[in-house]
């Protein structure tokens, strides 16, 4: 599969062409970009058209686009449909610089090669996960919200691809490494790469944020910017000029935003350009000590980037004094680094260094191309599917003898509220579950009365009262353990009854064609999208005429899989047996978080 990658930048375009064994056929860049017609730039359309002829002699078969900002419900690279654009479009205003870019290049690549799937591999992306913690601001939260304040973090495509070939040099996998890389390049920011995800990063809500860049001026107390508009010298525009186009290195140096020149005039002995120098460094320290006080350690640190990968004196200004966290520079080493297209990795540390420092050629091209080949693969599997999950809380089943005997002989159930379950209904009746060790008040009851007395509880619930009591599907009570339930009119001493509900789909016939399985098989369901992946095995495939597509787990699996309010999820039925389990459509799954008790 020979795919095109396009990767658009403010002020540049550049492509690159792979074969299907991930080897460059060509590639190329058009910069200096603009609309400025006086001076004839190249606009980025002139600029796209112009890459499509040249790759015109190539045969096509998918097509790769970066795309700096999908915000954060975007977590994975997409095929690119109406949604895709649109939530490209949203996010203009956060990425003014890019998004409109990458927007309008996707749309002149979808009208040159129409029958060509179209992947957007975006650079938020891998920071979508980070914890709240790190992607809230301490500010009101109703304004955050509001103003969708938070922090996404850029540069995504560039940190995962660098700490994936850490972890390949390192020869560990990079779920057991805890990383810091830094893109130090033209834009410029560092990420917390902990056990395989980005749990930190200097970028924010915008690219401004964090480090010293080009023009960037990275960090900046924000009463700054209150004092400078208060003082009138600056309109809005003007302010986000001086802070985009105007600060960084160019800022503080008053040179340019070359590191090379800059540091020329450094050896010249210009002040300023000293200056700009040690800020760039202090601040990138400052970063990774932030980053490993954050992830309680770290393994290794990984440079990249234009300045990353080139400048040996800019490492040794960022690494130095870094020996009390275990990591000791070569210069040697550091000095001869040289990463190139042959040579993706050199190691600047020295042998007794405890955290390694790696200079990586960063590849981004390479990695939208990979991406864009998985997307394309996976979306030729069957459409997907929706699978709804509820979550169970502990809730019981009564007969009516036992009923009676915990509300009154004239009571009957008060139904409270429908349950997704065509019949099935929460009711306003409540019991306390009474175990040897511990009770547990207000377990809700579920209608209609049934033949056979049930109580489901979860695991945690079972520790908590001192009870063991087996898994088992609904409707399977014969030899479950023993409980008593106490209701408001008096207490029933169950032989048998309690249950840790066995996690089933419930399907339709219809749903269970479409998935191709039949009642009482047994699958196994990867639940992605949640804060945590969880592989569930033992799911039992219930269809009946009266069911309603749905999958219920109780409150541990639930926790587990951190399903959070409104959360979606991914299911998708792993291969553990071919011939019962022949089923392996992608199932996404919308986490309704229904509450059965
Ligand atoms: P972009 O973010 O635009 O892709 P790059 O990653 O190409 O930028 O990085 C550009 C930066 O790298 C510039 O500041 C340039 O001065 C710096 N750089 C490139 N080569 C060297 C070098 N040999 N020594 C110092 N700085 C370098």
């Amino acid at each position: 599969m020979n795919v095109l990658v396009i990767n658009c930048g403010s002020s540049s375009v550049k492509f690159a062409l792979f074969d299907g064994d991930e080897q460059l056929v060509t590639q190329g860049k058009r910069e200096r970009l603009g609309s400025d017609t006086a001076q004839h730039k190249e606009t980025h359309k002139e600029a796209v058209a112009a890459i499509f002829e040249t790759v015109a002699e190539y045969q096509i078969d998918a097509v790769g686009h970066r795309v700096v900002h999908g915000g954060a419900d975007i977590t994975q690279p997409q095929q690119i449909d109406q949604a895709v654009l649109d939530a490209i479009e949203e996010h203009i205003p956060d990425a003014p610089m890019h998004n409109p870019f990458s927007k309008a290049a996707i749309e002149s690549a979808q009208d040159v090669f129409p029958s060509v799937p179209h992947v957007a591999v975006f650079d938020t992306a891998f920071h979508a996960r980070m914890p709240r913690r790190a992607t809230t601001y301490a500010i009101d939260q109703d304004v955050a919200e509001r103003h969708g304040i938070r922090r996404f973090g850029f540069h995504g495509i560039s940190h995962e691809y660098a700490a994936g070939i850490a972890a390949e040099f390192l020869e560990r996998p990079l779920n057991e490494l805890r990383l810091i890389t830094l893109h130090l390049g033209n834009g410029a920011s560092a990420c917390a790469v902990e056990f395989g995800r980005s749990t930190e990063t200097s970028m924010g809500n915008t690219p401004l944020e964090g480090l010293v860049m080009g023009t960037r001026s990275g960090d900046v107390d924000a009463g700054v910017l209150l004092s400078l508009l208060r003082s009138g010298e600056f309109t809005v525009d003007e302010l986000d000029d001086l802070l985009n186009n105007k600060s960084g290195l160019l800022g503080l140096s008053g040179q340019g935003n070359d590191l090379r020149e800059i540091q020329h005039a450094a050896a010249d002995g210009d002040d300023r350009a000293r200056l700009a120098i040690n800020v760039f460094a202090h601040r990138a320290r400052k970063y990774i000590g932030a980053y490993a006080a954050a992830m309680g350690g770290v393994d290794a640190i990984v440079f990249t980037g234009g300045i990353g990968e080139n400048s040996a004196s800019m490492r040794r200004r960022i690494l130095q004094r870094l020996e009390f966290l275990g990591c000791v520079l070569d210069e040697d080493r550091n000095h001869d680094a040289s990463v190139h297209s042959d040579q993706d990795h050199a190691l600047i540390t020295t042998p007794r260094s405890r955290v390694e420092a790696i200079v990586v050629k960063t590849n981004e091209e390479l990695m939208i191309a990979r991406e864009t080949k998985r997307v394309v693969h996976a979306t030729e599997r069957p459409t997907p599917k929706t699978i709804p999950i509820a979550i169970s809380a502990r809730h019981c089943h009564l007969t009516e003898e036992t009923f009676a005997t915990l509300f009154g002989a004239d009571a009957t159930p008060t139904p409270m509220k429908d349950l997704s379950q065509p019949g099935q209904y929460a009711c306003e009746e409540q019991v306390t579950v009474i175990g040897p060790r511990n009770q547990i008040e207000r377990v809700r009851l579920l209608g209609p009365l049934r033949k056979a007395n049930q109580v489901e509880i979860s695991r945690t619930d079972e520790f908590h009262l001192g009870i063991d009591a087996p898994v088992r599907r609904s409707g399977n009570v014969r030899g479950s353990a023993p409980v008593t339930l106490k209701g408001p009119e008096g207490t029933v001493k169950l032989t048998e009854g309690l249950i840790c509900a066995h996690r089933h789909i419930h399907m339709h016939p219809d749903d269970a064609e479409a998935f191709a399985v039949s009642d009482g098989d047994e699958v196994a369901v990867a639940i992605t999208g949640g804060n945590r992946d969880l592989v569930l095995g033992d799911v039992t495939i219930r269809v009946h005429e009266n069911f309603r597509l749905e999958m219920h787990i109780d409150t541990d699996e639930a926790n587990a899989a951190e399903l959070g309010k409104n959360a979606t999820a991914t299911l998708s039925p792993v291969d553990v047996d071919d011939d019962a389990y022949a089923v392996y459509t992608e199932l996404a799954a919308t986490a309704a978080l229904t509450r059965l008790g």
